[in-house]
């Protein structure tokens, strides 16, 4: 079985992602650490971002591991563990070129469409998983939230690990992200058809948890 899980930044797809997984058994892949692995590591490799043919090389030479222990998904580059490293902030803002690059998201569509193989169950989360990945996928979700919450959201999760960030400059990479995401050619941020979309800006993660189970088990 499987459940595809798409929105834009904020939106709960994480969060929301590992509880549907949890109630239905399922193995949880969170996509976005794909791409942001391999913008890590294109950094750390000081390669020239702006180079398609040198990302792929970073994710050709490298070798990353991508795998879920207790409902986290943890991630290694060439056998380190980056699974906290890959949601600095540098990461977040850069990903946008390993986001883009149409070598590296055919590659990736792979990764997880293997991924997929190896398990019975799972709920993936990301742009393009009802659309490019998974097309004929038993069930789609489509998430949004106003932009205003999802940057509200994201400061409560950088206020919790001690990290002070404006609010407004939140917000304000979120409609930079959401504009790149939702623009770019290859892959971009659509909902898919057949895809049930939810707005979670008046709701907690238990109640569309809840309304996600009353699609699959009416
Ligand atoms: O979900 P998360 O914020 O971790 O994703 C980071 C970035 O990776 C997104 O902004 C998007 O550009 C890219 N991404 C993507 N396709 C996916 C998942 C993430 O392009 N399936």
């Amino acid at each position: 079985m499987i459940v595809t899980i798409d929105g834009p930044a904020g939106s709960g797809k994480s969060t929301i992602s590992k509880m549907l997984a949890k109630e239905l058994g399922a193995t949880f892949l969170d996509t976005g650490a794909m791409y942001r692995a391999v913008t890590l590591a294109a950094i750390a490799d000081d390669i020239d971002l702006a180079d398609e043919d040198a990302l792929f090389g970073v994710l050709e030479s490298k070798q990353f591991e991508f795998n879920t222990h207790d409902n986290q998904m943890e991630v290694k580059i060439n056998g380190i563990d980056a699974t906290e490293g890959i949601r600095r902030p540098d990461i977040t803002i850069n990903v946008k070129y390993i986001a883009k690059a149409a070598k590296i998201r055919k590659k990736l569509v792979d990764m997880q469409r293997k991924f997929a193989k190896k398990h019975d169950k799972i709920v993936t989360e990301g742009r393009d998983q009802g659309t490019i990945a998974f097309p004929n996928a038993d069930y789609k979700f489509f998430l949004i939230a106003d932009v205003e919450e999802r940057a509200r959201r994201r400061h409560a999760e950088f206020t919790e690990k001690g990290l002070n960030i404006d609010l407004d400059v939140l917000e304000k990479d979120i409609r930079k992200r959401d504009e790149s995401d939702t623009t770019r050619k290859n892959g971009p941020l659509i909902k898919a058809g057949g895809a049930i979309e939810i707005d979670s800006t008046k709701l907690d993660a238990e109640a569309v948890v809840k309304k996600i189970l009353q699609h699959i088990n009416p």
